[in-house]
């Protein structure tokens, strides 16, 4: 994800997430094989239930440089279509994402996902809009200007929870996190549900993301209708007793 000479632009949210992927970052930084740097910004959207400022002293005891821009646009959005759903609310994140990056001088921009986010949006994804996807850990913007990557892939909201209470980090919620009602909110507790009896539902999700059986579903594009070569087996069971990671 992160290769020589990048600077990683840190999208930090203020939630529980961000502080995690903000703080691996720093610790990698000291430790990897490769020279990276690494500066974090906030996109201000009119959603915080409280004052930013806190994160500023959080950052500076860790030398991370902060910037924090408030989008108008994004205001503008909330009082003109208080109702506006998140496909209008990324949309313009995105644009002030980018743009923000560009006046730091990143050409690598980290998120915060985690793995309950991968796994939320594939079963999302599938059940709600008929396709076969999650995030992607590793892309790049459209114009390709941004490498666009998701540490924290194989981490789950239980350990950046765990961090962020060791740490005293202050933590800001944004007025979405209190939402009823939505489709997250459901996938998130249908999750919890299953996960009293298999703990590992997590760790087996993002292993069959990375492994698919194209000849076991529907898509013409790779279905072997001639009898080519057969399909390479893995051992998805293997992740039952060797999870990605360890649920704390
Ligand atoms: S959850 Fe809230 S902040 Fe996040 S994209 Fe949706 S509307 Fe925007």
């Amino acid at each position: 994800m992160i290769r020589d000479g990048d600077r990683v632009a840190v999208g930090f949210s203020g939630g529980k997430d961000s502080y995690t992927l903000l703080e691996t970052l720093v610790k990698l930084r000291a430790r990897a094989p490769v020279e990276f740097t690494v500066c974090a910004f906030t996109v201000d959207q009119g959603k915080f239930l409280a004052p930013v400022e806190p994160f500023r002293e959080w950052l500076k005891e860790r030398g991370v440089e902060w910037t924090l821009k408030v989008d108008n646009p994004s205001l503008r959005l909330l009082t003109e279509q208080p109702d506006h759903g998140c496909d209008v609310c990324s949309r313009f994140r995105r644009r002030a994402v980018y743009a923000i990056a560009r006046e730091l001088g990143a050409n690598v921009i980290a998120f915060g996902h985690t793995a309950d986010d991968f796994c939320e949006s594939f079963l999302r994804n599938a059940m709600f809009t008929g396709q076969l996807s999650a995030l992607p850990a590793v892309t790049y913007s459209r114009k390709r200007d941004f490498r666009l990557i998701r540490p924290l892939v194989y981490v789950t909201e239980e350990m950046t929870r765990g961090f962020a209470g060791e740490t005293g980090a202050p933590v800001i919620p944004c007025g979405c996190s209190l939402k009823t009602g939505t489709v997250r909110r459901s996938i998130r507790d249908m999750f919890a549900e299953i996960e009293k009896e298999y703990p590992y539902l997590k760790s087996t999700l993002l292993t069959a993301m990375g492994n698919l059986k194209t000849s076991r579903l529907l898509d013409l594009r790779y279905l072997d209708l001639e009898g080519g070569p057969e399909e390479a087996e893995a051992g998805p069971l293997a992740v039952l007793d060797e999870p990605a990671f360890t649920e704390s």
